[in-house]
């Protein structure tokens, strides 16, 4: 990842956390919804400070590259799309 998209990245997270701040004032959102802003807010705001260390970008699992335009999509991820592990499990209905 080069500087430049670390700086958009940086952009993207810190605008993020600031529409969660101001969904987290609306008294009218019900408490599931709150409490799956603020663990957003705080995916973000590590994902902000991983951006300042030698490991941005990288996967957690693997230590392979986060493409990119999955990190603008998704800014609160810390895997690639080989160890994403959420999404496709819920779909599955039934189990057997
Ligand atoms: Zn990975």
């Amino acid at each position: 990842m080069d500087k430049n998209q670390k700086l958009q990245l940086k952009v993207l997270m810190k605008t993020r956390i600031n529409q969660l701040n101001a969904l987290l004032k609306v008294s009218s959102t019900d408490a599931e919804q709150l409490q799956a802003y603020v663990s957003e807010a705080e995916a973000l705001k590590s994902n902000l400070l991983w951006l300042e260390t030698g490991k941005a970008g990288l996967c957690f699992k693997c230590g392979c590259d986060i493409k990119f335009s999955l990190l603008v999509a998704y800014p609160e991820r810390r895997s690639c799309e080989k160890c994403d592990d959420y999404g496709e499990v819920s779909l599955s209905t039934g189990s057997k």
